[in-house]
């Protein structure tokens, strides 16, 4: 996971770890470097100059040179400004209601059925919940079966209408379902298009609006880099959710999308995707995500 982007923080570092004496230009140099493999991580332009330039203020702010191990210092500060960028805390998500209705929204193909999956069996194993899936997707018989396969594999029910064509009464009868059956949260798998579309946005706009999930997340594939944030844009703006699901870490992602989503729509990432099992699934942890990053 971003192995390009920590070997080429590494590299900017040695600029600092090689010379005994170390200057003023040196830590310009490096963090010209910092800003570098950041670009090439696909982390927005801004974004990248903003994050220099609040490390420089920072290391001017603790006197950095005057230190006993400026490239240390430099590191840490570094690595605190990134952690701030992915996040800060880790977040939670909300399951105080009863059911706790959980909206997945996303393009087709970002990992939204699967995740849908990875969480009940999250819920179920691990938080003692007792989930119901509901396949809310009412253009492909495909994404419902798939659906239906996932929650066989983890033994969770999945609700579905497959005559059914009016998505809000689909996500309206699943939630009298669960409390009927005892289900205390209901995941809400909706159709994804390919590309943001009006009616898309239209439709999953009007679910929200109809079931007032506790918690709405976007799902969205890490390895799309800059588009990624574009599109997390365009469904925050309708959506306002409350956090991020990252898939696909476990590929050969730069990593941009992690760094950039949070900056560009002040939610948290709540939780990432490593792989197609079950059980790749992990909380999202900004200081550790850093950690990892520089190494
Ligand atoms: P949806 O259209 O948004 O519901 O996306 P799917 O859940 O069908 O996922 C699309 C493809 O991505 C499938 O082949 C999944 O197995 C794969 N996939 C989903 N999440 C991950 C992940 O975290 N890592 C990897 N490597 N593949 C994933």
């Amino acid at each position: 996971m971003f192995n390009n982007l920590s070997d080429k923080l590494d590299k900017a570092f040695h600029i600092l770890k090689g010379h005994g004496k170390i200057t003023e230009v040196n830590v310009a140099d490096t963090l010209k470097e910092v800003r570098r493999a950041l670009l090439d991580a696909d982390v927005n332009f801004k974004i990248a100059k903003d994050f220099t330039t609040r490390v420089k203020e920072k290391a001017i702010g603790q006197d950095v040179l005057t230190t006993l191990q400026p490239g240390q210092l430099l590191v840490k500060i570094v690595k605190d400004e990134l952690t701030e960028l992915m996040g800060g805390d880790a977040a939670g998500v909300n399951l105080s209601g009863n059911p706790s209705v959980i909206l997945m929204s996303g393009l087709q193909g970002s990992g939204k059925t699967t995740f849908s999956g990875k969480l009940a069996n999250f819920l179920q194993t691990k938080k003692n919940k007792k989930p119901l899936l509901v396949a809310c997707d009412i253009y492909r018989p495909a994404a419902i079966n798939q659906l239906h396969v996932v929650g066989e594999q983890i033994g969770v029910e999945v609700y579905s209408e497959p005559e059914n064509k009016n998505p809000v009464e689909i996500a309206q009868n699943a939630i009298k379902h669960a409390k009927a059956k005892g289900y205390n949260v209901v995941i809400v798998d909706t159709a994804g298009r390919l590309a943001v579309d009006e009616e898309m946005m239209t439709e999953i706009a009007n679910v929200h609006k109809a079931i007032q999930p506790q918690e709405t997340l976007f799902v969205v594939d890490s390895m799309t880099g800059q588009d990624a944030v574009n599109t997390a844009k365009a469904f925050n703006d309708r959506l306002n959710f409350d956090g991020v699901i990252l898939t696909k870490l476990d590929g050969d992602t730069r990593g941009g999308a992690a760094i950039s989503i949070k900056s560009v729509v002040d939610k948290p990432i709540k939780f990432i995707g490593t792989g197609e099992k079950m059980d790749a699934i992990d909380i999202f942890y900004p200081s550790r995500m850093a950690e990892r990053i520089l190494g």
